[in-house]
């Protein structure tokens, strides 16, 4: 998992004991800052010029991470590197007749400070969008939460049959606005799993 905020990539990467934030002024490649994480906890991130609150919680389907602004508006993870674009001097915010800050990353809309998104990459349009996204793929990581009990329950071979079907079921999920279509389809994908595990499970036995 990974942000563009203000022009500074910050990274999620694996380290003791539950993993670390690392800011990179991404051009230029070296580590501007890193934070520690615990499994659950509140943290300040400076990140360039601006400071991020970063909160993690502990869920079911593992730990969620999530990143806000000074505002408490979500900040959207990005899986490229997206840096803001320069507003050619004398530009003007189309919507408020003043200097333009940037160009948005995505629709290359001039912003002005107050246009900016919260990330200061993309303009609020564009980042309203990014939201939902990021909030319908956090949802959707939730139809992979069985893979626990199927994995604890069924050992290495009733992991990787219901990993499958976890996988299925939160591209689906991913796919669709209707709750009753990720649900229908988890239950089939799942059960799948289920029947294919016991069948194997029973025929090794033999
Ligand atoms: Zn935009
Ligand atoms: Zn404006």
């Amino acid at each position: 998992m990974a942000w563009s905020i203000a022009g500074k990539r910050v990274e999620f990467r694996a380290g003791f004991p539950a993993g670390k934030l690392v800011v990179t002024d991404k051009p230029k490649g070296a580590a501007e800052h890193e934070l520690k994480l615990a499994t659950k906890g509140e943290w300040q991130l400076p990140v360039g010029a601006h400071s991020v609150k970063v909160v993690r919680t502990s869920q079911f389907a593992g730990p969620k991470l999530e990143l806000f602004a000074a505002s408490g508006a979500l900040i959207p993870p990005t899986e490229q590197h997206l840096v803001p674009g320069v507003a050619p001097e004398g530009s003007q915010c189309p919507s408020h007749q003043v200097a333009a800050t940037y160009a948005c990353a995505r629709c290359g809309t001039f912003v002005c400070a107050q246009c900016a998104g919260v990330d200061f990459t993309h303009c609020q349009t564009c980042l309203a969008s990014l939201t939902e996204v990021a909030q319908k793929n956090s949802a959707a990581a939730a139809y992979f939460a069985p893979v626990l009990v199927f994995a604890i329950f069924g050992g290495l071979l009733g992991g990787l049959f219901a990993g499958a079907a976890g996988a299925a079921a939160v591209a689906i999920a991913k796919r669709t606005d209707h709750k009753a279509i990720k649900i229908g389809a988890a239950v089939v994908l799942y059960g799948i799993a289920a029947v294919a595990w016991i069948l194997i499970a029973a025929s090794l036995r033999r």
